[in-house]
């Protein structure tokens, strides 16, 4: 396994919709072994593979990486059979460091994906789960959740993030 690099917005991979996976072969397990311990180091609970610049449908969550039964899903070609019902959530990004908004999302969902065995599979969510794995869908189809804002809030949250980025990065170059 091994870390690999996030890219931030407006990354143009980001931004686009990324094509299914056809079979989960050894390339696929290892993204997504990659990609588990990417989110792990950076502390997130949920990746997109347009994040780490690989345009897949792959995504890997774990809501609750401190316990000790293994929570972590590592999923590829996930969709939203159905949803139901709605739910605010203060909710960040691992490719906009610094930057939280809040975002309406379907409370309840059933997924059906493909899991690191290339078995196809149904599960239902509701709490953060299904917040996290919405959030992740969405970076499949090149949607960051500043896109789930109105018009005037989405250019705020985006020049705090920009102002944000700009003083990390000079940071990181002066360490
Ligand atoms: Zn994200």
């Amino acid at each position: 396994m091994a870390k690999r690099k996030i890219v931030y917005y407006p990354e143009p991979v980001l931004t686009v919709k990324a094509p299914e996976v056809e079979t989960i072969d050894g390339e696929i397990a290892e993204l997504m072994d990659d990609m588990a311990e990417t989110m792990y180091a950076s502390h997130g609970i949920g990746l997109a593979a347009p994040q780490i610049a690989v345009s897949k449908r792959v995504i890997t969550v774990d809501v609750n990486p401190d316990s000790e039964e293994i929570t972590l899903m590592q999923l590829a070609n996930p969709r939203i059979l159905e949803g139901h019902g709605r739910v605010l959530y203060e909710e960040g990004c691992l490719s906009f460091p610094g930057l939280t908004v809040e975002v309406a999302r379907q409370a309840e969902i059933h997924v059906e994906a493909v899991n690191r065995d290339g078995e196809t599979f149904r599960f239902e969510a509701d709490g953060l789960l299904a917040i996290c794995v919405q959030h992740e869908i969405d970076h499949l189809d090149g949607i960051t959740f500043v896109d789930h804002l109105n018009p005037l809030r989405r250019r705020v949250a985006l020049r705090r993030f920009k102002h944000h980025l700009a003083a990390m990065l000079a940071q990181n170059s002066a360490a």
